[in-house]
């Protein structure tokens, strides 16, 4: 799908946050950009701006993930974006279907795109994969179990490709943003708007804009520059549960 002479890049989770601002990027840097998600409404939107397709997409289901990889004949840039976090919970009150959800959508989630997207990379003789994982992938908090657990899975299948991979013309970056302000907290917070604020609250959260920029700085490095990992954070925040709020 190499449309007007563009590469394209395929952006998971594209319909809000991260993704979507991802996909306005790598469009901006030249890419023609899948954009796939559920509300596949809101992603044609973005896909008008930026010239490029919009397909559904559940990555917790089979079955859509080889209907999407299947209208795609060809790509060299996959952003495993879609994901994010339900509950707020200790270990000994976590709820199973809310872990069940963070491990489908982030963990199985990028393991089947990757598996979907893997061979057409290589065929590009240029591909790269860019996993959104989190600073929740290299630590952990009280209550926070569920999202860190999954985080740090993803983190490891992601990682263990750079090895896999090596000799192949397929680079991987793992981004891992600290607080970014997106819909990730009302979805936590299963759409509880205030609590969600609250998270955001004294502080000056990174924007999404933020994360994509960092996104497309490390998809338009030349082939033979990997950059392995990229942490970035709000200069107010330290760690997962470290932050000055004024
Ligand atoms: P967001 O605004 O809630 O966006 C999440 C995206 O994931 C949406 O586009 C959503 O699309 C998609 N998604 C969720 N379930 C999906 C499924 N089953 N199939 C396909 N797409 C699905 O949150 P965000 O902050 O941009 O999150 C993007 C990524 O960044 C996530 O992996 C998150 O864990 C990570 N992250 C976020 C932060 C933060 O503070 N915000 C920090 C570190 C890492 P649909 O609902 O339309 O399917």
């Amino acid at each position: 799908m190499t449309v007007n002479d563009r590469p394209t890049a395929v952006v998971t989770g594209a319909s809000s946050g991260i993704g979507a601002a991802t996909a306005r990027a790598l469009g901006a840097a030249g890419f023609h950009v899948v954009l796939g998600a559920r509300r596949v409404e809101r992603c044609a939107e973005i896909a008008k701006e930026i010239d490029g397709t919009a397909m559904p997409l559940d990555v917790t289901d089979a079955d859509s993930v080889r209907a999407f990889g299947e209208a795609v004949p060809d790509a060299k840039l996959l952003v495993n974006n879609a994901g994010g976090a339900k509950g707020l919970a200790t270990v000994e009150e976590a709820d199973e279907e809310h872990w069940r959800w963070m491990w489908e959508t982030n963990v199985l989630g990028t393991l089947r795109l990757t598996q979907a997207f893997l061979p057409k990379l290589r065929a590009s003789g240029d591909g790269h994969v860019i996993t959104v994982t989190s600073i929740a992938a290299l630590d952990f908090y009280d209550k926070g179990a569920g999202y860190t657990g999954a985080k740090h899975a993803q983190a490891m299948a992601h990682r263990t490709l750079r090895g896999e991979l090596l000799g192949e013309p397929i680079r991987v970056t793992e981004i891992c943003p600290g607080m970014v302000e997106t819909e990730f907290s009302e979805v936590r917070f299963s759409g509880d708007t205030e609590r969600a604020a609250k998270v955001y609250q004294g502080i000056t959260p990174l924007s999404a804009g933020d994360v994509a920029e960092t996104i497309a700085f490390a998809a338009t490095r030349p082939p033979h520059v990997n950059l392995d990992q990229i942490v970035l954070k709000p200069r107010a925040q330290a760690s997962g549960t470290r932050a000055h709020r004024e």
